[in-house]
């Protein structure tokens, strides 16, 4: 399925899926699902994808991942996929702080409110990988159904 039309899906399923997310949730998971759908998407395995060209130069922190992992591949498969993405996003994020470190430049984030909106930045992101699972694989049994 083309990037746009994954996009588009996401975006219409927005509102429902908030209505099911509890109210203090609701910042937090539409932040997740906003960047899990624009700039985290499963097609990040892509260099060629709408949600790689997003990123502009910093694209090329991508490379080595679309090098490693095959499109449609472990990036596609729910919740690896979304740990996978994440954690190798947090890694470089993680390296990139340390660098700044120890340059001497005073970081601080905030450890608890890092934990508590996390985790629902996370399921946020989760959602919105499943929504573009589902469309893909259902893209691919109409195709051989029809071609
Ligand atoms: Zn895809």
């Amino acid at each position: 399925m083309k990037g746009k039309n994954h996009e588009l899906i996401n975006v219409i399923l927005l509102p429902p899926a908030l209505l099911i997310v509890p109210e203090k949730y609701i910042i937090p998971f539409g932040v997740g699902y906003l960047f899990g759908t624009f700039f985290l998407s499963p097609d990040i395995d892509l260099s060629y994808s709408r949600v790689s060209k997003r990123w502009g130069p910093l694209r090329v922190i991508w490379l080595p991942f679309q090098f490693i992992f095959k499109h449609r591949g472990i990036s596609h498969f729910p919740l690896i996929g979304t740990f996978l993405r994440v954690g190798y996003l947090a890694l470089i994020g993680l390296s990139v702080f340390y660098i700044l470190s120890s340059l001497g430049m005073d970081i601080t984030v905030k450890e608890e409110t890092l934990l508590r909106n996390g985790l629902t930045i996370l399921t946020g992101i989760a959602v919105a990988d499943l929504i573009h699972i589902v469309s893909d694989s259902i893209t691919t049994r109409l195709k051989r159904l029809f071609y």
